[in-house]
């Protein structure tokens, strides 16, 4: 047992294997004077607990959208954490364009809105919903939906009465909302 380690992923820098240490995941190469990797990805991120499975999706995707993450003033705020090029890992909130202004789509605690929503001249009120009748929507839905005007896949969604229904989701033909196609 004395060799004992958890894996968690591979790395997608050097394709070795990432392994849990006390503060945090690091590369099997990232060791020594002049390590062949820089991969280390903090334990901690955000005043959040980074549990091992969305360590193992950021390695395999290079990102993951993500809620519970807290300021210094501990107001929480979702984010997309996005897995650079040297290893180190960085926060976007950018998840797409906007298909009306070509803003930025940036997720929100409650719904996926767009970066000129304040902006006094050229306010746009394009908004998506986190939540769509029990679905949460994911970064890759959204980008579709922003980039292609639907999604690929139809996806679960659930009555009032408890009913599922399958329905793709789509832009509304003014491009002001997403509706059920
Ligand atoms: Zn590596
Ligand atoms: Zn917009």
């Amino acid at each position: 047992m004395e060799n004992e380690t958890k894996i968690v992923g591979r790395c997608p820098l050097c394709g070795g294997k990432v392994v849990k240490t006390c503060k945090g995941y690091r590369c099997e190469n990232n060791t020594g004077e002049a390590p062949k990797c820089g991969l280390f990805i903090n334990g901690v991120i955000g005043n959040r607990k980074m549990a091992d499975h969305e360590i193992a999706e950021l390695l395999s995707q290079r990102r993951i959208m993500l809620d519970g993450f807290a300021s210094k003033e501990w107001k929480s705020f979702p984010t997309v954490l996005v897995l650079n090029a040297d290893g180190s890992v960085s926060m976007e909130s950018r998840v797409a364009v906007c298909p009306r202004c070509g803003g930025e789509i940036r997720v929100g605690t409650k719904a996926f809105n767009c970066s000129n929503y304040r902006q006094e001249d050229a306010k746009c009120e394009f908004v998506i919903w986190r939540n769509i009748c029990g679905h949460l929507l994911t970064e890759k839905e959204v980008h579709e939906i922003c980039e292609n005007g639907i999604t690929t896949e139809e996806i679960e969604l659930y009555g009032d009465d408890g009913h599922i229904y399958r329905k793709r989701l789509g832009l509304s033909p003014d491009k002001l909302k997403v509706i059920k196609v």
